[in-house]
């Protein structure tokens, strides 16, 4: 096989480099996909700082990944050469436990993700199980749809599984490339949405998202005025706040849940928690039948990311643009 072109990280915190591998024979379960767009996830910027302490460098991100199917192992039936799919953070699960047979391989103890101790997707091609490779629908755009594949299915996914319906009162915290796709599903859902910003000059664009409310979340007067006010919060940011002020601004039974990875553990009061019988949860990805109800979804809805397109050789002027969060909403890189 030919060799892989990417981008690497040879170092935590490193710029990208150049970089190629010989990705060996392809396995009988295994699809390659030739890249078309990738998306950036912040995830990428944790793995290649090793926020996480999982990173083994040198490593190629990447995982919001869109392109055409260029080869198929040998036991693969239901992907075809020329077809046009995508594969987000997971590209494998053990597919025999009770996570994996119940449609929740999301949860599966074995389960890969495509550019943790393998490479990803800034680069020419990559394989995962043909499990994990979804076929986009055709009304959507290769660009837009790229950062549903991990951004979009991470907030779908909770927003479904908690019930999000047209009585819900919901709040998406940050609203960078996860929170600007959950502003549309929530409002997709029928749910009044409110959305938690730090940056005021988002205001316009993401009331033309759907949010029906805008508040400043650095205003600590605005934030008091949100006082058991919301049934669902979903934090997207990747920064420490003050959680204590999300929860007091959930209603009895609300919900806060977590999806952006910030710093620091969460310190919060248990009284709210107690007296308003609040929950805090946390909600990985998505499985690959939600991948494929999310896509349809979004070719129904109307559901796409508002991107900002570079050259994938431009992936460093990218990543140093979404570190400063001026990215709006989410870079896509393309071949
Ligand atoms: P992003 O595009 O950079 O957006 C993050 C947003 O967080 C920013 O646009 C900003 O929104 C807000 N923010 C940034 N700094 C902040 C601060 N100091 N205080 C409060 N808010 C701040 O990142 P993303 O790609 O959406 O990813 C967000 C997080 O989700 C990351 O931690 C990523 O690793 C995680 N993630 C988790 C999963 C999962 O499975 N759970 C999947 C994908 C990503 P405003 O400007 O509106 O304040
Ligand atoms: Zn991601």
């Amino acid at each position: 096989m030919a060799q892989i072109q990417g981008l690497a990280a040879h170092a935590a915190g490193a710029e990208l480099l150049s970089y190629h591998y010989d990705p060996g024979e392809l396995k009988p379960h295994e699809v390659e996909i030739t890249i078309s767009h990738c998306g950036v996830c912040h995830s990428d910027l944790h793995l290649i700082a090793n926020d996480w302490g999982v990173s083994q460098f040198p490593f190629i991100p990447g995982h919001e990944i869109i392109g055409t199917v260029t080869a198929a192992g040998s036991q693969v039936r239901s992907r075809e050469k020329g077809q046009r799919v995508g594969l987000g953070w997971q590209s494998n699960s053990c597919g025999i436990c009770e996570w994996c047979v119940t449609g929740r391989e999301n949860l599966c103890a074995q389960s890969e993700a495509t550019c943790v101790h393998r490479h990803g997707g800034y680069a020419s091609r990559v394989r995962a199980n043909s499990r994990f490779v979804i076929p986009i629908p055709e009304a959507l755009e290769s660009e837009n749809a790229a950062p549903l594949l991990c951004g979009g299915i991470t907030v779908y996914t909770p927003l479904r599984i908690h019930g999000v319906n047209p009585s819900s009162r919901v709040g998406i915290v940050g609203i960078g490339g996860l929170g600007h796709i959950a502003i549309q599903f929530a409002r997709a859902f029928g749910a009044e949405v409110t959305a938690f910003s730090t940056s005021t000059g988002k205001e316009e664009e993401v009331r033309a998202l759907g949010a029906h409310r805008f508040v400043n979340s650095l205003d600590s007067k605005a934030m008091k005025e949100m006082a058991g006010s919301q049934d669902f919060i979903l934090n997207t940011a990747n920064a420490d706040q003050d959680w204590s002020v999300y929860l007091q601004a959930l209603r009895p039974a609300g919900t806060l849940c977590m999806v952006g990875v910030p710093p620091s553990p969460m310190t919060v009061p248990a009284f709210p928690l107690i007296s308003g019988m609040k929950v805090i949860s946390g909600s990985p990805i998505g499985s690959p039948f939600r991948l494929r109800e999310m896509l349809d979804v979004a070719a129904r809805h109307k559901v796409q990311a508002k991107t900002e397109l570079f050259p994938m050789a431009k992936a460093n002027e990218a990543i140093e643009k979404m570190k400063k969060n001026k990215v709006r909403y989410r870079a896509v890189l393309a071949n």
